[in-house]
């Protein structure tokens, strides 16, 4: 898919220094038994998984000892044999040499509708993370089994709020607000949180939201109510919400380890937006100083950072988006543009090795990607493809019918603020 000499983030990783030398080698060696339940190397390396986060058997020694070629071409051979039967997604976030082999490559929600087109393939191969495979579960045809290649794959930002944590904020505030308050508050979910929180804003007249359309979805949920409870990202919240004029001290976080959130009565009942205590680990890296840094170095510089930034960085930078704002921003700039861009570096490299006509390079000078979407590797996306040649279908998620009844409402309600843009392949 590339063709610039420009390399990959694992071809850098090879020979620069990295926030962890264990990016260098395959992800294989954290599945083994007796390890920890960590993230793994990467931006989430220092924050602590839940005791129940999902583990991924040991890849098949084939498959670690086969070097990168042979990987390709046995992707390429198993997808050949199953032709239409599967179809391969690939999130911007993914290394190059997954990217490569997808049918599809967008963000999380482009990609689970793109997979709607292709109503005849039995298998949706996800290469990105576990609420990824389980929205595109909750909007695939029961006939169609999502595989996620490596169940590790998980996500710090959407496990940093779980259902029980959700549930318990609910009923304090529900408390303190009154019988009425499912009326008086909205619960919003950033679409990076699992299926049982989208079942959740469903069943209480909530509603989900994307980097691209979190104002209109809050704008939403404001004719609906007076308050709103937004997570799992503080930041994506904080700074929608700021961009609408609702002032700080009316954005109260909310701590679920600490009664009433670590807030007084008179701050909830002042609150507009209530923060989860949420964050994405790959995007709290960007800071000012970076940005200072840039333009002291390239006078003229476009600085564009995603939304999951702090907000002082959003403040910062001269403008801010999804990743789809930020690809068609680069995409429409004249030639001879430099651009700094804060989000996940396997994107901010590819960007600039399809546009050798401007200078684009990631604000963060370490090269660290995601913990989580790093687990994904050809060597499983190898391994998931031959078994199904084979007929076996591994590594399936499945959302139960009770939870993704509500969670399809709650989709739903997002559709009809916004109908989101097509897929980007
Ligand atoms: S980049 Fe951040 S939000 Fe996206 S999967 Fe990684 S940790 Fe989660």
């Amino acid at each position: 898919m590339t063709t610039s000499l420009t390399p990959s983030v694992n071809q850098a990783m090879q020979t620069t220094e990295t926030c962890n030398n264990d990016l260098k080698q395959g992800p294989w060696f954290l599945d083994l038994p007796g390890m920890p339940g960590t993230y793994g190397p990467g931006a989430s390396q220092d924050d602590s998984a839940p005791s129940h986060t999902p583990k991924q058997q040991v890849l098949p020694k084939d498959y670690q000892q086969a070097s990168d070629e042979e990987l390709h071409a046995r992707i390429r051979a198993a997808k050949k044999t199953l032709g239409d039967r599967v179809v391969i997604l690939g999130h911007f976030y993914q290394r190059d040499e997954v990217i490569q082999h997808a049918d599809f490559v967008g963000d999380s929600f482009q990609l689970a509708r793109a997979a709607k087109t292709r109503p005849e393939a039995e298998a949706i191969v996800f290469c990105g993370v576990h609420f990824m495979a389980e929205t595109a579960d909750l909007l695939s045809t029961d006939q169609q089994a999502v595989i996620l290649p490596n169940l590790a794959a998980g996500c710090s930002m959407a496990d940093m709020a779980d259902l029980d944590s959700v549930e318990e904020c609910w009923e304090q505030l529900t408390d303190l607000y009154g019988p009425y308050g499912d009326e008086t508050i909205i619960p919003v979910t950033y679409m990076n949180s699992s299926a049982a929180l989208k079942g959740f804003v469903g069943r209480h007249g909530g509603i989900v939201c994307t980097s691209s359309n979190a104002r209109a979805v809050l704008e939403w949920a404001f004719e609906r109510g007076q308050r709103v409870l937004f997570f799992p990202d503080q930041h994506l919240g904080r700074n929608t919400a700021k961009a609408m004029g609702i002032s700080l001290d009316q954005m109260p976080l909310w701590n679920p380890n600490k009664p009433l959130g670590g807030n007084t009565e008179e701050d909830l009942h002042n609150a507009k937006v209530l923060l989860w205590h949420g964050f994405c680990s790959v995007h709290k890296r960007f800071t000012v100083a970076q940005i200072d840094k840039a333009r002291a170095d390239y006078p003229g510089v476009q600085v564009i950072v995603h939304p999951e930034s702090p907000m002082a960085v959003v403040d910062a930078a001269d403008s801010s988006g999804s990743t789809d704002f930020i690809v068609k921003a680069i995409d429409a700039a004249p030639a001879g543009t430099t651009f700094a861009i804060g989000t996940e570096i396997n994107l901010v490299q590819r960007l600039a090795a399809q546009h050798p006509e401007h200078t684009i390079f990631c604000l963060d000078p370490v090269i660290c990607p995601c913990s989580t979407m790093y687990r994904i590797h050809p060597g499983y996306l190898a391994w998931v493809l031959e078994e199904l040649v084979s007929g076996n279908t591994i590594n399936q998620i499945t959302v139960s019918e009770d939870v993704a009844e509500p969670a399809r409402i709650a989709l739903e309600r997002m559709l009809s603020v916004v109908p989101p843009a097509e897929s980007t392949k």
